[in-house]
């Protein structure tokens, strides 16, 4: 019978995050030996299907259409050219490819019918499929279920408090709504955050609590350093320091035992020794490629050399869970409902959102 708890309080989290760090580490390596083998790591890689010109202000992306940050947009790429890549991405020992869209949902449409297609090529590599699309309603969600998707990605970002210090474009609960309509319909879910954003302690206590209160807990939860890009709200925000990463990885694995920790954005700037600190203190997924969407990360083959060191295997595909089938697009169950869904649009004011906005307009 699972031990794992849903009703971790804000003060229980922070109690672990600010333990001493030999206990933390010591309690955070403890409950990952029991629940995974410590010496497999789950390699992702994310593949940025289209990228820029999103309509949402979300503080710290430079995907977002009213900054200025000088990334080079792309349409929707196509089915062979992600096949291409997911195939690379086999290649040098990936499980698991991530489609990412810079897109506040999914519309239905000729272009959501092309990603069903990526989703159903891929699962046919015996990859497992991950996208990250945006807000998703059931019907969608069940659409992509049956294209054979085993993951959706929907990060929560942060805490509920802090979250309109971030975003003023949609709402927490919206989030929640998206990962609820991605559980209906048999996908894994995959949810974290980011941290280095300026929150407090609570407010990264207070993500946890509401992850961990999700259940079934998300199957995996990557957790980003923020990377401060020039031109978005966040960019003057110093870095933060390896041991706050370290903290966060051990608390995540402490309170959601059985989920797979993603050590995200912000890996360029660990070592290997604050990367193999994060490994033992309960992270056992890492993206790979040496690009997170528009932001660096480590070379593959620099990663490849940091397992051999470490002694660390790259997990096979559906270790967890079965290999979702695919049905045809002619045969589909599910039609395009052509929704418009009302999400919501808080629309508050967030001062450097705002700032960084007018920055761009003056930029030209
Ligand atoms: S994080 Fe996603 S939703 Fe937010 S601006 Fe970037 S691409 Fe758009």
């Amino acid at each position: 019978m699972s031990t794992t708890r849903h009703n971790w309080t804000k003060e229980e989290i922070l109690d672990i995050y600010n333990k001493p760090l030999m206990e933390l580490l010591y309690e955070a390596a403890t409950v990952h030996r029991k629940n995974h083998d410590p010496n497999t790591v789950q390699v992702s890689t994310l593949v940025s299907i289209k990228t820029g010109g999103c309509s949402e202000d979300c503080g710290y992306c430079p995907q977002a259409a009213r900054y200025s940050t000088g990334i080079e947009g792309n349409d929707l790429m196509s089915v062979p050219h992600v096949k291409a890549q997911a195939l690379r991405a086999k290649e040098s020992g990936s499980s698991r490819v991530c489609m990412g869209a810079a897109w506040r949902n999914v519309k239905d449409g000729p272009e959501f019918d092309q990603v069903l297609e990526m989703v159903r090529t891929i699962n046919k590599l015996d990859m497992e499929v991950c996208c990250t699309l945006g807000m998703v309603t059931e019907n969608q969600a069940k659409r992509l279920s049956e294209a054979g998707l085993y993951a959706y990605n929907h990060n929560l970002d942060t805490s509920e408090d802090y979250y309109k210090d971030v975003i003023s474009t949609r709402a927490f609960e919206d989030r929640l709504e998206t990962i609820n309509h991605v559980r209906q319909s048999n996908i894994t879910v995959c949810s974290g955050g980011i941290i280095g954003m300026g929150e407090k302690l609570e407010d990264r206590a207070g993500m946890l609590v509401a992850l961990s209160s999700l259940n079934p807990q998300p199957e995996s939860t990557p957790i980003n350093a923020l990377v401060a890009v020039e031109g978005t709200p966040m960019e003057d925000i110093e870095p933060i320091e390896i041991w706050e990463m370290i903290r966060m990885v051990a608390a995540t694995r402490i309170v959601m035992p059985e989920t797979q920790v993603r050590l995200s954005a912000g890996r360029t700037e660990m070592s290997r020794e604050g990367q193999a600190l994060c490994f033992f203190a309960g992270a056992n997924s890492i993206f790979a490629g040496d690009k997170l969407l528009t932001t660096p990360n480590p070379d593959v083959n620099e990663d490849m050399a940091m397992f051999e060191v470490l002694g660390l295997n790259p997990q096979k595909p559906f270790t967890k869970s079965a290999q979702p089938k695919t049905v045809e697009a002619e045969d589909s169950k599910f039609e395009s409902l052509s929704e418009k869904p009302k999400w919501t649009r808080p629309g508050h004011t967030i001062e450097r959102n705002e700032l960084a906005k007018q920055k761009a307009k003056l930029n030209g």
